[in-house]
């Protein structure tokens, strides 16, 4: 860890260096402990990089990055997590440009098997938490076909940063009693997401790739019972240094987005609030 990382994140620094003292390696010599490992076999770890900050990693995110042989990195993951890779670690990143097609699924399935089998700790790196959008049971897939160990790494979702950002809470005693997360972008040739089975009244719908689509989402939205004046923010790069955010409703969405030139990464939160009076009834009965 550099100086000037050290100096920013004292509290990761101790502990990175209490977990160097406890390392295996430092009681066997270095190439003896990692010849051992490579003799048995590789593993797979798909680890969640967070919203984007990278002191928003857990510390288990650290510890697998900076084992790594091999780290297959998406588009979304910022630089300063790639700074706790080892020295030597084989960085490659598979990040889709728009509309190519070097890295489609198929090959990076194979690609991480392939460095599994030949030994090595890989480490597939994904922004947020590799459950969610990310394309990670077909990974898990490929590891079991070919008996690799595989481990899954949680890491904080976008919605959860971005609601941070706002101040907010995901959920709200007796007003939004429901957390919804969605994808507004389906498989070519698949139906549109059906937003009414998404957002009952008591919801906080948090939508992921709905940038490109925004008429249709506030389409689908108001078919689905929204008001116009249904409350959505909008929050781009959740906690990196270039976070926007943007509070409109749900008859503002495309209009106010376009006007704002606000862009991706982004998310969408739709909060639906029970009506007034279900509340107290709710509220009463939670406390009951
Ligand atoms: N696994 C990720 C989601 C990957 S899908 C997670 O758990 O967060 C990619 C989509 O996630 C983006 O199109 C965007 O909708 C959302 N996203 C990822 N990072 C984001 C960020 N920092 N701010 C806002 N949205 C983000």
């Amino acid at each position: 860890m550099s100086q000037a990382l050290a100096a920013r994140w004292p509290i990761l620094a101790a502990f990175l260096a209490l977990s160097d003292r406890l390392r295996p390696e430092t009681v066997l010599p270095r190439r003896r402990a990692r010849g051992a490992a490579r003799a048995r076999h590789g593993s797979i770890a798909l680890v969640g990089a967070g919203p984007g900050a990278a002191d928003l990693l857990t510390l288990r995110a650290i510890e697998r990055i900076r084992a790594a042989d091999a780290i297959f990195y998406d588009r979304l993951i910022d630089p300063a997590v790639l700074r706790f890779a080892r020295p030597g670690a084989r960085l490659v990143h598979v990040g889709k440009a728009v509309g190519g097609n070097l890295w489609p699924q198929e090959r990076i399935n194979a690609e991480i098997v392939a460095s599994a089998l030949a030994g090595e700790r890989v480490v597939r790196l994904k922004s947020g938490d590799p459950g969610i959008f990310g394309r990670a049971g077909e990974e898990i897939a490929a590891a079991d076909a070919h008996g690799i160990p595989v481990e899954i790494v949680p890491g904080l979702t976008a919605a959860s940063a971005a609601c941070a950002s706002l101040g907010r809470s995901l959920t709200e005693r007796g007003a939004i009693d429901r957390l919804t997360l969605a994808t507004a972008t389906c498989r070519p040739g698949d139906p549109a997401p059906d937003f009414s089975a998404m957002l009952a009244p008591g919801t906080t719908l948090a939508l992921y790739m709905a940038m490109h689509v925004l008429p249709e989402v506030q389409a689908g939205l108001l078919a689905a019972g929204a008001t116009p004046e249904t409350p959505v923010d909008i929050v781009s790069n959740a906690s990196r240094a270039d976070e926007r955010r943007l509070s409109t409703t749900v008859g503002g969405l495309a209009r106010d987005a376009r006007a704002a030139g606000i862009g991706n990464p982004a998310i969408l939160l739709v909060r639906r609030a029970k009506p007034a009076e279900t509340v107290s009834v709710s509220a009463d009965c939670m406390t009951a």
